[in-house]
């Protein structure tokens, strides 16, 4: 856990020490939820949209809060047995405690950016490098200003490698979390649409990824998918190496002879002078652009090709990414997490990859689109008929556009719905032993609530 004294605190944080009860004192981690936090704990005072972490200062200290820091002077601090750290911006504090903290180990520091796959790659990367190293990584998706810094206090020193995931909703966010992190390796997955609604345009989102890539300095390495143009341009930015991997481009980390279907993953990694045969359990092409990803990260950072397979082969699959369940005589894919219009284009190509048993779609909408909402909802529908799927499920608006289309382009057997329960209840009416059902939309959707009815057929 991070440790600070005062005097550090102090200088990590810029801020002025208050009130003191021993200057001796030293903080056993940093923390900013009082339901969690422990005895000797130093406690930053956050501001949220819905709390303000200064109400809470008497609860922490009775909770054993060693220290606060506070960016509001109250007369009631004078009274808390506690150190008290005054700054001009508790969360800014965090961050630098967090930086603070990362620079106290000489490790690779892996950051993982893009618009899509960044929690399927960061997990993969982990699972790799877990064959040489102990590493550290985001927790669930905590991959914003509070997330990160969050991960990165976490650090010991059993950890020889740490891999974060860094997410954005605007311009200058990444270079924010670039400046806390300091990655050693920066890996850019792809750049597609999501959150075009806050950035305006496709180049915007490729400017706000690239700056994880303008962060590194001349020893980092920018691992960067060289089939997304996108992604690909980003190598004029970046001070140190680059390492491409894809499929379609002569990359140094390709894939050969690909083959997705129900049985998972396999094809011919070549790594450089390096070439193995990849088996990974998961479907769909964007599992070996992850894969390949992971491969680069491990060869920068010395695995042999042997741990890289190893690593590969050991991949679980993320809760509710693409994850396979077998229910009964039916198989589902929850990918329900989230959705946008490259996630959706590629589960429907993933569905369509698979050879055996009927295909069926249970599809809520796509949100944060603003303007391109309908455009890409009825782009995903024509997609699914032209791909041939047999039955069509959708829940609400916006996913009736992909319907419409759907219908549009000839597709027979094509539902709307306006809740869960009735999601459900069409699907058991239409469903078939051997079938395969994806179900996917906006977290805002949360189709997973469809589930339930099937698991115990
Ligand atoms: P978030 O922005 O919500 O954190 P994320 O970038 O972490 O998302 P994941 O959670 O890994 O992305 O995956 C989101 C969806 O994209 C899932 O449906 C997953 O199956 C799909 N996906 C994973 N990797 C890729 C990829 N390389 N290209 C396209 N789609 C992908
Ligand atoms: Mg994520």
């Amino acid at each position: 856990m991070a440790a600070f004294t005062i005097p550090e605190v102090e200088r990590a944080t810029e801020g002025r020490l208050l009130f003191s009860v021993s200057p001796g004192l030293n903080f056993s981690q940093v923390d900013t939820d009082t339901r969690t936090i422990e005895a000797g704990s130093l406690f930053v005072a956050l501001k949220g949209e819905n709390f303000d972490g200064h109400n809470f200062i008497r609860q922490a200290v009775e909770k054993g809060a060693a220290g606060v820091i506070v960016s509001e002077e109250r007369e009631e601090y004078a009274q808390i047995p506690a150190a008290v750290f005054l700054v001009r911006d508790t969360r800014r504090a965090y961050q630098n405690l967090a930086r603070f903290h990362r620079r106290r180990f000489a490790i690779p520091v892996i950051a993982v950016t893009g618009s899509v796959g960044k929690t399927s790659t960061r997990n993969m990367i982990s699972t790799v490098l877990s064959q040489k190293f102990r590493v550290l990584q985001t927790e669930k998706n905590f991959n914003n200003e509070i997330g990160l810094p969050r991960t990165l206090l976490q650090l010991t020193s059993e950890y020889e490698a740490c891999v974060v995931e860094m997410g954005m909703r605007g311009l200058g966010q990444i270079a924010e979390l670039s400046a806390i992190a300091e990655p050693t390796i920066g890996v850019v997955t792809n750049v597609g649409k999501s959150h075009i609604e806050l950035l305006g345009s496709q180049e915007n989102i490729a400017k706000a990824k690239c700056e994880l890539v303008q962060s590194l300095n001349e020893n980092g390495i920018a691992v960067l998918n060289q089939d997304d143009p996108f992604v690909a341009a980003m190598a004029d930015a970046c001070k140190g190496k680059v390492v491409g991997y894809g499929i379609e481009s002569n990359a140094p980390i390709r894939a050969d002879r690909v083959v997705c279907n129900e049985k998972g993953i396999r094809f011919t990694c070549r790594c450089f002078d390096q070439m193995f045969e990849a088996h990974v359990a998961g479907i769909g092409e964007h599992n070996v652009y992850n894969s390949l990803a992971a491969v680069a990260v491990g060869r920068i950072v010395g695995l042999s090709e042997y741990q890289m397979q190893k690593g590969l082969a050991e991949y679980k699959g993320t809760a509710m990414r693409q994850e396979l369940l077998r229910m009964g005589p039916y198989t589902f894919i929850n990918d329900a997490y989230n959705a946008n219009p490259a996630s959706m284009t590629e589960a429907v190509r993933s569905l369509a990859l698979l050879t055996k048993g009927r295909k069926l779609l249970v599809l809520g909408g796509m949100l944060e689109l603003g303007d391109w909402t309908q455009q890409e909802h009825e782009k995903i529908g024509r997609e699914i008929a032209e791909e041939g799927m047999d039955i069509l499920i959708t829940l609400g608006e916006p996913a009736g556009y992909i319907a419409a289309a759907a219908r549009q382009s000839g597709m027979k057997n094509v539902y709307t719905v306006t809740t869960h329960e009735e999601a459900a209840q069409r699907l058991q009416s239409v469903i078939k032993p051997g079938d395969t059902v994806l179900v996917k939309g906006s977290r805002g959707f949360k189709m997973e609530k469809i589930l339930p009815y099937f698991e115990r057929k």
